[in-house]
C-alpha cells in the first residue's frame, strides 16, 4: 500500500532514469563456471558476472542528477572549501548538531571517536552494535554489549520495532559498570536484522537513562531517514509528521550521531560524526588531521561533500522512503507467496531468507545459507550475503541469506524477474546440494574462503 498516493496500490520508483547501465547476463552454463573458478565463494565473483547484486546497500546507490550537477560545482580549496560549508549547513540543518567532522566512511568516524572516549576496560552499551562499531570498541580493549529485545532475535516475532533497545536491561548495565561507560549508543535502523527499526518511545526512553547515569548518548545513523519513516507509518500519533520533523527530533534526544554516508546518505564513499559536545571536537580535530584530512574536508573531495549534502536532503523525501521501504516488503512477500521463509517483518535495506527452513534436507554442518546463496547464483544471476556458519566461524543460530537492495538502483520489473526465477529454484530446492570448505584463512574467513559441493 501506498502512503504518499492513496489512490494506487502499486508504489513506483519516484524518478525516471537520466543514465542507464546494461545489466551483466551470464549464461547458466557460464554461471556454472564462475562458481566453480571462485571456489563456490560469491565474494570471489567478479561484479561483471553478476546480473543482480544485492551482496550490500553500503556505498551501491545511485544518484541523482543534482548530485552529479553539485559534484560539477564543487570547490576543491584545501582549507574552507564552499563545498565543505554547504555539507556542514545541510548537517547542522538535519541533526541539528552544531559541530561537523567529515569523514571518508562511518568506520573512521568510528574510530575518530572511540580513540578519542573510550579507554581499556569500558563498556559501551547498544541495541546491536555492526561488526566494524563493534571491531573499533574491541580493538581499543573495551566491550561492546547487544541489549536488543528478545523480539529482535526471534525471527518469527511481527514486532513493528524489532531494533529496539531493551530498556530494563541497559538500566542494569549502567547501574552494573558505573563509570566505566564513556558513551551509550543506538543503531538506527538496526543494522543485525535486516535493518529493523527503532520506535522514537524507545529512543527516548534510552536517552533518558543515558542522561541520568550522565553517559554521552551516540546514535548510529546510517538508516535514520528509514528509521524515521518507518516511525512515521509505524508508531501511533507519528502518521502525520514528516520524516524530517522525526529524525530531528531522535538527533534532539542525543549528543552525537556517527553516520555513513554509503547508506542513507546516498553516495558511493562518505561519512561524518556531528556533536553537540563542543569540548570532543579539539581532539577529535587532531587526529582527525592526523590520519583523515583537513577538517574541511576530512579525508573526501569536497565533490563528494557537495554528493552528500544534496544526498542527504534527498534520503528524507516521503516518496522515495515510501517507494524505498516498499521493495524490500514486495520482496519478502514475493518470496513468501512462493514458499520461501523470510524474516518477518523486512526491515529497511534487505530481506533474510532463512536457509534452514527452506532447506530442511541439509544439516549445519552442510553450509544451507552458503549452499542456498551459490544456488541463487547458479540459477538466477543473483549475488546475496550468507549470514551463518560461514559468515561466524562456527555452527550459528541461524542460517540466513541476506538480499540487500541498494539505493534506487533495481526496479520493479527487476524483481518480479527475479521472484519468477525463485519458482524455479523452489520445485528444485530439495537437490540443492550442501558445501563444505576446502581452504580458508584464519579470519573473517567468509571473504576468502573455497568450497566445494558434496556429494
Ligand atoms: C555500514 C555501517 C557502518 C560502517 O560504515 P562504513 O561506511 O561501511 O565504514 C556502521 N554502522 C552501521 C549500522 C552500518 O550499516
Amino acid at each position: 500500500m501506498s502512503t504518499t498516493d492513496p489512490t494506487h496500490r502499486t508504489v513506483i520508483e519516484p524518478f525516471k532514469v537520466k543514465v542507464m547501465e546494461p545489466l551483466p547476463f551470464p549464461t547458466l552454463a557460464e554461471r556454472e563456471r564462475v562458481l566453480a573458478l571462485a571456489g563456490w565463494n560469491l565474494f570471489l565473483v567478479r561484479a561483471r558476472d553478476v546480473t543482480f547484486d544485492f551482496l550490500t546497500d553500503s556505498g551501491t546507490t545511485a544518484m541523482s542528477a543534482a548530485q552529479w550537477a553539485a559534484m560539477m560545482v564543487a570547490d576543491e580549496s584545501y582549507a574552507g572549501s564552499r563545498s565543505f560549508e554547504r555539507f556542514e549547513a545541510v548537517v547542522r540543518d538535519v541533526t541539528g548538531f552544531p559541530h561537523v567532522v567529515p569523514t571518508h566512511q562511518g568506520r573512521a568516524a568510528e574510530r575518530l571517536l572511540f580513540q578519542t572516549l573510550v579507554k581499556p576496560g569500558d563498556v559501551v552499551p547498544s541495541n546491536n552494535h555492526f561488526d566494524t562499531t563493534r571491531a573499533n570498541l574491541e580493538q581499543l580493549g573495551a566491550t561492546a554489549l547487544d541489549l536488543v529485545i528478545a523480539e529482535g532475535r526471534d525471527p518469527r516475532s511481527l514486532h513493528p520495532f524489532k531494533g529496539e533497545i531493551d530498556l530494563g536491561r541497559l538500566e542494569a548495565c549502567c547501574r552494573e559498570h558505573a563509570g566505566r561507560i564513556p558513551l551509550g549508543m543506538i543503531t538506527i535502523t538496526n543494522n543485525t536484522g535486516g535493518g529493523q527499526p527503532v520506535s522514537l518511545a524507545n529512543l527516548r526512553g534510552a536517552a533518558e537513562i543515558y542522561r541520568r547515569h550522565g553517559i554521552p548518548f551516540v546514535i548510529d545513523a546510517c538508516r535514520f531517514a528509514e528509521n524515521a519513516w518507518f516511525v512515521k507509518v509505524r508508531e501511533p500519533g507519528q502518521g502525520e509528521r514528516t520524516p524530517r520533523a522525526i529524525a530531528r527530533e531522535i538527533f534532539d534526544l542525543a549528543d552525537a550521531c556517527l553516520m555513513s554516508g554509503k547508506k542513507d546518505g546516498m553516495v558511493n564513499i562518505g561519512g561524518f560524526i556531528a556533536t553537540r559536545q563542543g569540548a570532543w571536537l579539539p581532539a577529535l580535530r587532531s587526529l582527525l588531521i592526523l590520519t583523515e584530512g583537513f577538517p574541511t574536508y576530512g579525508g573526501l573531495a569536497a565533490r563528494d561533500l557537495e554528493a552528500l549534502a544534496v544526498g542527504l536532503e534527498e534520503a528524507l523525501d516521503e516518496r522515495y522512503l515510501d517507494y524505498r521501504t516498499a521493495v524490500s516488503r514486495y520482496m519478502a512477500d514475493g518470496l513468501t507467496a512462493r514458499g520461501v521463509p523470510v524474516m518477518q517483518p523486512p526491515g529497511g535495506h534487505a530481506v533474510y531468507i532463512d536457509a534452514r527452513a527452506f532447506l530442511p534436507h541439509l544439516d549445519a554442518a552442510e553450509l544451507p545459507a552458503q549452499a542456498l546463496a551459490c544456488e541463487l547464483y547458479r540459477a538466477l544471476g543473483v549475488r546475496s550475503c550468507e549470514i551463518g556458519s560461514v559468515m561466524f566461524g562456527k555452527v550459528a543460530a541461524m542460517e540466513l541469506v541476506r538480499l540487500a537492495f541498494p539505493r534506487r538502483v533495481y526496479t520493479q520489473a527487476h524483481f518480479d524477474y527475479i521472484l519468477e526465477g525463485f519458482e524455479e529454484v523452489v520445485a528444485r530446492k530439495d537437490a540443492i546440494r550442501g558445501l563444505r570448505i576446502v581452504e580458508e584463512p584464519p579470519f573473517l574467513r567468509h571473504f576468502t574462503a573455497r568450497f566445494e559441493p558434496l556429494g
